[in-house]
């Protein structure tokens, strides 16, 4: 049997009629750029997120970039992200003139210690962007009263966590602006690229909306220096078919996850992590160590919808790659995210050394994480393939 890691397929050919009657749509009335359809994506994507405003962006990582323009982040500031995410999040801040500042994560749910966060804060810090790593908000009452108290902005780098929720709240309305995208292989998954920027504060909201395309209003007159961040009418009426899906995806997720956490937990020297263990490394170790773990499973706080982007298993004893090729010896695809934090990268090298140290988390996640299939469609078959074969590498 095979179970690949996603299959956009399973996903989009069942809609192919509305699909298709959605491109004619578009197609009939010629209208590409801009326009009704675009329009309408982004009220039925600001009702589902809960948001006021939610503006469409060409790409997640353009939705960061414009984001950060528009909230005037640039040379001589500082931005603190998580070392243990996506380059995007730090490409853009880079891209901006300013200075990534990268920030250690919580071994437990992958998202930004806090301790390690306020180490990081200087006279120089002026944002900070969250990242709601694999579907799973970061702890945002912590991040939000670290903003208060030294006046920072927060952006949160939603791209993997549309439909998430913190106590309750939509991620992405929580800090100033919110940033999702449409990559394939994220929860809302596009033809192509596509990204949304979502704020509750209209002047913000307007401005980004200016500079999405090329900071003109009215036609030909620029007040702002802008760009092509816009995306297109094609892409968006495809994506308001997926949209209608979107909560029944979100439960395929759900019950995908639910099923490994409880059929893994049972498996001798696979243990889930407890929030008690959250943000602290060398407890976790320790607890860790004692009950001779092999495979730690993700765990999903009960103050947060998880979205489920990813499952990701952490490995322990050198052992990840081993069970990489266990997995695909039994057909189950997996994926390392994200094999190099980003203080390690190349292209980073130059930072001073307070953007790119105290990230041991980072480092020792990097060599343990390994995310398994939990797409929405996966048959029951393919979900018990992938336990068995879990369970055969430990034995
Ligand atoms: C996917 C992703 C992005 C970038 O989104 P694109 O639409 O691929 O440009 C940014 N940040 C994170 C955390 C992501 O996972």
């Amino acid at each position: 049997m095979s179970v690949p890691l996603l299959d956009v397929n399973a996903q989009n050919h069942p809609l192919e009629a509305e699909l298709k009657a959605a491109f004619d749509s578009v197609l009939r009335t010629g209208r590409f750029i801009l326009g009704e359809e675009v329009e309408a994506f982004e009220r039925e994507c600001a009702a589902f997120i809960g948001a006021k405003h939610a503006i469409s962006i060409s790409s997640g990582t353009d939705a960061l970039l414009v984001a950060f323009m528009a909230l005037g982040i640039g040379p001589g500031d500082e931005v603190i992200c998580p070392s243990f995410t996506f380059f995007a999040t730090a490409g853009c801040i880079t891209r901006t003139g300013a200075t990534p500042i990268f920030c250690d994560v919580c071994p437990v749910c992958f998202n930004l210690d806090i301790d390690a966060l306020r180490a990081k804060i200087t006279k120089r810090t002026k944002a900070i962007v969250p990242v709601h790593l694999f579907g799973q908000s970061t702890e945002m009452d912590s991040i939000q009263a670290l903003a208060k108290e030294h006046g920072l902005i927060v952006i949160e780098d939603a791209a993997q966590a549309i439909g998430a929720t913190y106590h309750g709240r939509s991620v992405g309305t929580i800090g100033e602006v919110g940033c999702f995208s449409f990559f394939p292989s994220k929860n809302l998954g596009g033809f192509g690229d596509g990204g949304l920027v979502t704020t509750e504060d209209d002047a913000l909201a307007e401005k980004i909306t200016r500079l999405r395309n090329h900071g003109m209003h009215p036609r030909y007159y620029h007040s702002l220096i802008g760009g092509n961040f816009r995306m297109d009418a094609l892409q968006c009426a495809l994506l308001r078919v997926k949209l209608r899906h979107l909560s029944t995806y979100a439960a395929g997720r759900d019950r995908n996850a639910n099923h490994y956490l409880s059929t893994l937990s049972q498996v001798p020297g696979i243990v889930q992590a407890t929030p008690d263990d959250c943000c602290c490394f060398t407890r976790q170790g320790e607890k860790l160590a004692a009950a001779g773990a092999q495979i730690v499973l993700p765990v999903a706080y009960e103050h947060n919808g998880h979205v489920w982007n990813q499952f990701t298993l952490r490995v322990t004893s050198n052992r990840r790659d081993a069970l990489k090729i266990h997995l695909a010896g039994h057909g189950v695809a997996s994926e390392i995210y994200y094999p190099v934090p980003l203080h390690r990268q190349e292209c980073f090298a130059d930072l001073p050394v307070h953007a790119l140290d105290h990230c041991p988390v980072s480092d020792a996640l990097a060599s343990e994480v390994l995310s398994i299939p939990v797409y929405p469609e996966l048959a029951a078959s393919q979900l018990d393939e992938v336990v068995s074969a879990i369970s055969s590498f430990v034995a």
